[in-house]
């Protein structure tokens, strides 16, 4: 039923619409009770405005902590009208009904954002604004609780509308937008507690404020539905960040590759022109070169069957020619720093394409925390930051790893980090020679990405593949030398492992006579 208002209590911390929003309330006639900014800003407006102090019979004190939090503010706004009881205690106490709150917060997250000291941050947790939000919420058959200023066009129609009053529906619908509000303003303050001032790395309860940014068509499957969430709170850099300059709406499975493609490229963002390939979350194709167009070429030939439909992303500004290449084949989403105007310009040909730009790449090195779910539950780890160099390696073999060698074997280890595993990767010349993903042991991996290596030879019409004289990486130790022995067959002459198998000496003493060089970095990779 409609609800006529009578009597508005508005306190906004963000005074942006609140005159006009007044100016309407008054010209039906209602009653405006404020707190001292608020009333403060209405008043020089020239609207008539009681203050809650006035209503409660207290001054506002303990700087502004105790404003609102009063019976007879809370007991108008949450008396069952049609209860003889509560009217009772309202005509016992001389509680007058409040039909419609107003309320933004003290801004938390802002406050947080710009840096503030600690007390300042702490003062900014509001305690009035979301206790009237919330008893306004709950007594949502009687009250309308804003919360967004959005919605004081949408109210100020229904007033029109009705003559002064507010629907049901409208006011189911204000109440579950302001419980989402309370949820997300505690959700913020409780993981500002546990990371930010407690640095925490597993609060007790993991309370991260994530808000619906986008439905997207529909989930992995056109059977399942979907939906993209994004933080609440400031900080947060990857793929979700990204900007779309054209093209079809992004789809889960196109956000899930982007995202994988995003953070390998980001693993060289200090480095030359590096372009990588991704299907399926896996990178087919990844090269660096002295110029972007040269390395998408690279890339493109270690897996061109693969590469059809694919993922791209890249470390530098897109240029023209460089655009031009990757339009050359079915390409479904492009991700890059930036764009010139030129390589805008191809693209647009391509309508379906989606462009996104990223601003500066992501740290790999960043803190953070990576969920996956499992039905009932959630795991949580963080996020594999995880970087070495050339001096965290240790050989193993009697011959070290020749300049050329080692920068394959960083370059190969780097991707084999992004591949899922068991992850076998073969690299030369700082481009990726076959990659191997996803088999249930290590000894297939070294093999699927051996056959590849050959197969793109024979598409590209090169005497030899180009894992002869390259170096492999492998996610985790060989568990046995067969899966290195495969690498040997396929021409590797250098190879990067974890170490750390109870048979390493088997291992070492395979390479060993087959004359390779082996370096240990002491980390792995699994991705799974
Ligand atoms: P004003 O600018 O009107 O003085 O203050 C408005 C802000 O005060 C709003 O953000 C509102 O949520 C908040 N507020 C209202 N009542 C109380 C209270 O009793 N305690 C605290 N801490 N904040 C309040």
């Amino acid at each position: 039923t409609d609800i006529k208002i009578r009597r508005a209590l508005l306190s906004v911390s963000d005074k942006a619409g609140l005159v006009e929003f007044g100016r309407a309330l008054a010209g039906y006639g209602v009653e405006l009770v404020s707190t001292g900014g608020t009333a403060k800003a209405l008043r020089e407006a020239g609207l008539e405005v009681r203050d809650v102090s006035d209503l409660t019979g207290f001054p506002e004190m303990m700087d502004g902590r105790v404003k609102t939090l009063h019976p007879m503010v809370h007991g108008g706004l949450l008396c069952v009208r049609d209860d003889p009881e509560h009217a009772k205690a309202m005509a016992d106490h001389g509680i007058g009904a409040i039909d419609l709150v107003v309320v933004n917060l003290y801004p938390f997250a802002a406050t947080v954002a710009k840096g503030a000291e600690r007390d300042e941050v702490v003062e900014n947790i509001d305690i009035g604004g979301p206790s009237m939000v919330r008893s306004a919420a709950k007594n949502h058959a009687y009250v309308a609780i804003v919360t967004d200023a959005a919605d004081y066009a949408v109210l100020t129609a229904e007033l029109a509308e009705t003559g002064g009053a507010t629907r049901i529906e409208t006011r189911k619908r204000l109440a579950a937008k302001a419980f989402a509000l309370t949820a997300e303003y505690d959700a913020t303050i409780a993981s500002w507690f546990a990371f930010a001032d407690q640095g925490e790395r597993f609060p007790a309860a993991l309370s991260v404020p994530l808000k619906r940014a986008e439905e997207l068509r529909y989930g992995e499957n056109p059977h399942q539905a979907a939906a993209l969430y994004l933080p609440a709170g400031p900080g947060a850099r990857g793929i979700a960040q990204a900007k779309q300059i054209q093209g079809k709406e992004l789809s889960y499975n196109n956000y899930n590759d982007a995202d994988a493609a995003l953070e390998l490229v980001s693993e060289f963002r200090d480095g030359p022109p590096t372009v990588v390939i991704v299907k399926h979350a896996n990178p087919c194709g990844v090269a660096t070169a002295d110029t972007l167009i040269e390395a998408y070429q690279a890339a493109l030939a270690c897996d061109s069957v693969s590469a059809f439909g694919g993922i791209i992303a890249v470390n530098r500004p897109l240029d023209g020619p460089t655009a031009e290449a990757i339009s050359t084949i079915f390409t479904e989403v492009v991700a890059a720093p930036d764009a010139d105007d030129a390589a805008k310009a191809v693209f647009a040909r391509k309508k379906n394409l989606r462009l996104l730009l990223t601003g500066d790449l992501p740290d790999p090195k960043r803190p953070g925390l990576s969920l996956k779910s499992i039905a009932g539950g959630m795991l949580v780890q963080s996020r594999d930051n995880g970087a070495i160099s050339s001096g965290d390696l240790k050989v193993v073999t009697k011959r070290a790893p020749s300049e050329q060698e080692l920068a394959d074997c960083l370059f190969a280890w780097t991707v084999a980090k992004h591949v899922k595993s068991n992850a076998i990767v073969y690299a030369k010349g700082g481009a990726t020679a076959g990659v191997g993903a996803g088999q249930m042991n290590r000894l297939e991996s070294a093999r699927i990405a051996a056959w590849k290596a050959r197969d793109a030879a024979e598409k590209a019409g090169w005497e030899q593949p180009r894992t002869i004289g390259s170096a492999v990486a492998s996610d985790a130790f060989f568990p046995f030398a067969d899966g290195l022995l495969t690498a040997v067959e396929a021409g590797a002459t250098a190879v990067i492992q974890p170490g750390g198998s109870i048979r390493d000496e088997e291992v070492i003493a395979a390479a060993d006579q087959a004359g390779l060089a082996m370096v240990f970095t002491g980390m792995r990779h699994f991705r799974h």
